[in-house]
């Protein structure tokens, strides 16, 4: 890992206006990197931010306070989005809403085709995307005839055709069982493997374990940072924050699982989280 930051928040404060009378703020004054070739967690109990943060790495949502730089551009850039997008890909927590096409293949290349890419290019893209996420045999499926997780996969190779740097994964498990959330794992472990830039915001512990920092945040603000290993250590800490705290066996156990290869027996048999 490089310390190259793909990705620069600076003093990020940003409100939702409900309507005239009604804003909520939400993120306050919120400074971080991703750096190039890292797996990033973040943490925090609901309505603390984190998906406000997320949305803020590619520029869905734009900063009324602070900037947000991704490969040197300002997300506020807004005739710059199409290559803000191409290097951060964002996956959210319904494979539903993300899936637009009659069948996987046209869905995989339905990015690609708004950026004009040729069609002999766009063929070897959705090829290797849909190798890379396991779901060649499926394209000339309906997405909605697969599982969530091959949805969610689907969507991921969405993603992963338009060549980002990174991905982020806005609680993009949370409805999926235990298959399905290791298909996913599974999926963004060889990723991250390959050299891509993971950050995912959830709130299974197990997944926390995968990362290699973890950020954690509170009334939209980061309020604590380290490895996996160094915040679970902070019981205390999370338990005011109201978060799951694996005491230390478990720890030991979820770091160990991300370690062994993945195995659908494994899953079926034994419950990760
Ligand atoms: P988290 O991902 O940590 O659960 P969110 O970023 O989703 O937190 O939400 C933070 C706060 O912003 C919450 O109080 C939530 O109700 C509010 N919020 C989120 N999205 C919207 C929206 N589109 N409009 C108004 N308020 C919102």
């Amino acid at each position: 890992m490089t310390k190259e930051p793909i990705i620069r928040v600076d003093n990020v404060t940003f409100s939702y206006q409900v309507n005239q009378e009604q804003v909520i703020p939400v993120l306050h004054g919120v400074s971080m990197e991703v750096f190039s070739g890292e797996y990033l967690a973040i943490i925090g109990h609901n309505g603390s931010g984190k998906s406000t943060l997320s949305k803020h790495l590619n520029g869905i949502l734009t900063p009324h306070q602070g900037d947000v730089w991704v490969n040197g551009i300002n997300t506020r850039e807004k005739t710059r989005i199409h290559e803000i997008r191409s290097q951060v890909g964002m996956v959210f927590q319904h494979p539903d809403n993300q899936l637009v096409a009659t069948i996987v293949e046209d869905d995989v290349a339905f990015g690609l085709e708004n950026i004009g890419v040729p069609p002999d290019e766009m063929s070897a893209r959705v090829n290797d995307a849909l190798d890379a996420v396991g779901m060649s045999a499926f394209r000339h499926r309906p997405p909605h005839h697969l599982s969530g997780g091959q949805k969610q996969r689907v969507a991921i190779a969405g993603i992963l055709a338009m060549k980002p740097r990174c991905l982020v994964l806005d609680e993009a498990t949370s409805m999926l069982d235990s298959y399905g959330r290791q298909e996913i794992l599974q999926v963004v472990r060889q990723l991250h493997r390959e050299g891509m830039t993971i950050v995912t915001v959830t709130h299974h512990m197990s997944e926390v374990a995968e990362a290699d920092r973890v950020l954690v945040m509170e009334g939209g603000q980061i309020v604590m940072e380290g490895t996996p290993r160094e915040v679970f250590a902070r019981q205390d800490r999370l338990r005011e924050l109201h978060l799951d705290v694996p005491d230390a066996s478990r720890i030991a156990q979820l770091v160990h699982a991300q370690n062994r290869a993945f195995s659908p027996d494994l899953i079926h048999n034994h419950e990760i989280v």
